[in-house]
């Protein structure tokens, strides 16, 4: 494998054949269950029969037809998408193929608001320390982590990054050279991290008496992931923007930027584009998707489910456990341990975890996962975090 692909990133030494609900079976017939769901994108688990209807029909009939013409399925997404986001009051989208894609238009969109009633000068942009926004340069300078600042510079000019939850810092940050301010209410990459809803209410607040537009990266945390379609709705606040990826097509590559009213009406004929942007297919298996997550029942179960993953983990009272954060079925677990060996374990003993940080476990499992699955697979992690030596 190695003499095939670049060697960019850390991979678990396992190659799978297929899926079918929670699980995964490798090149041997060996069974994993998933609690990572592609990272947070598998949000139907595998082999989802809805959805592999759905795309299996709309491969059949048109996939792609490019920005230049519309399809009848990409109207029929883009309206169920804007009806699933409605609550957090958006208005308008633009389809792309990823959060990346999603976040970059989402900043060119608070740069040409601020242009266009402002003018030169107010394009700064401020994010949060410890955020992640993407591997483009632009969305490598919005992600607020030294550790991805190097090597790949000059980056794009114009962001900030002040501490989470800081309302002093925030207060500084947001001044008349700033058009947008982007956030995770609940940072994934990181550690699976929820702002304060005080430091929410007041960027809310700030951004509105400053006409800052206010950016939610809902790339990890919506569709459903915390138990809300998006993870705003249960802070009370309306952001300007919302960016959408991940679980939003069901595991085909798909991104949003979605816009309320103050944005909605920015970009001007020839501003964005992207050529694979919300293809027919991309669209067929969205829809599908929404179908299913966007009602109230299943959303509630999705919530159900992860208040059950948290409370199993917390009834153990396990020495290697420092805290667990859960909203929905997004947890961090901290352990006293490295993260990286515990996925290394679990995987021999068949059950796939993500970490966020170097002590921090992620537990991203699909939306599907039965009562039975979360108790095998956290007896599992149970096992391998007994079976880990003290440090002396
Ligand atoms: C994964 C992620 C991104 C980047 O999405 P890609 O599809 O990998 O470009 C951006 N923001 C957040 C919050 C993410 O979790």
């Amino acid at each position: 494998m190695n003499e095939l692909f670049m060697n960019a990133y850390h991979r678990l030494p396992v190659v799978f054949r297929e899926g079918q609900g929670a699980w995964l079976t490798d090149i041997d017939g060996k069974r994993y269950l998933d609690f990572t769901a592609g990272v947070a994108v598998n949000c139907l688990g595998h082999g989802h029969p809805e959805l592999v209807e759905a795309i299996s029909r709309q491969a059949a009939s048109l996939i792609h037809t490019s920005n230049y013409f519309m399809s009848d399925i990409a109207i029929d997404f883009a309206q169920r998408l804007i009806k699933a986001c409605a609550p957090a009051g958006m208005k308008k989208v633009f389809l792309a193929n990823s959060g990346a894609e999603a976040n970059e238009g989402a900043c060119k969109l608070a740069r040409k608001y601020s242009l266009k009633k402002y003018g030169e000068g107010r394009h700064r942009i401020v994010t949060l320390q410890g955020s992640f926004h993407g591997r483009t340069i632009t969305t490598l300078a919005a992600t607020g982590q030294d550790k991805f600042h190097k090597d790949f510079g000059p980056f794009t000019e114009g962001f900030t990054h002040i501490p989470g939850g800081d309302e002093a810092a925030l207060e500084r940050a947001l001044d008349p050279s700033v058009c947008g301010l982007l956030l995770e209410f609940i940072q994934g990459e990181s550690g699976i991290v929820p702002q304060p809803p005080g430091f929410i209410k007041k960027a809310a607040k700030l951004c509105a008496e400053r006409d800052i537009l206010f950016m939610a990266d809902e790339v990890q945390s919506g569709v459903g992931r915390t138990g809300t379609f998006l993870a705003c709705e249960g802070y009370g606040v309306q952001p300007d923007i919302v960016s959408l990826a991940k679980g939003l097509a069901g595991g085909i590559p798909v991104g949003a930027v979605m816009a309320g009213e103050k944005a909605a009406h920015v970009f001007e004929m020839g501003d964005h584009g992207s050529t694979f942007g919300g293809n027919a297919l991309a669209a067929a298996a969205g829809l599908a998707v929404l179908r299913i997550v966007d009602t109230p029942a299943f959303l509630n179960e999705i919530r159900r489910k992860g208040e059950k993953c948290a409370s199993i983990i917390t009834s153990w009272k396990h020495k290697q456990v420092k805290e667990v954060r859960a909203r929905g079925l997004m947890l961090g677990i901290d352990i006293d341990t490295t993260s990286w060996p515990v996925l290394e374990s679990a995987l021999s003993r068949g059950l796939l975890l993500l970490c966020a940080g170097p002590n921090t476990l992620r537990l991203l499992p699909p939306y599907i996962i039965s009562d039975e699955e979360i108790e095998q697979g956290l007896e599992i992690l149970k096992g391998v975090l007994d079976g880990i030596k003290q440090p002396q």
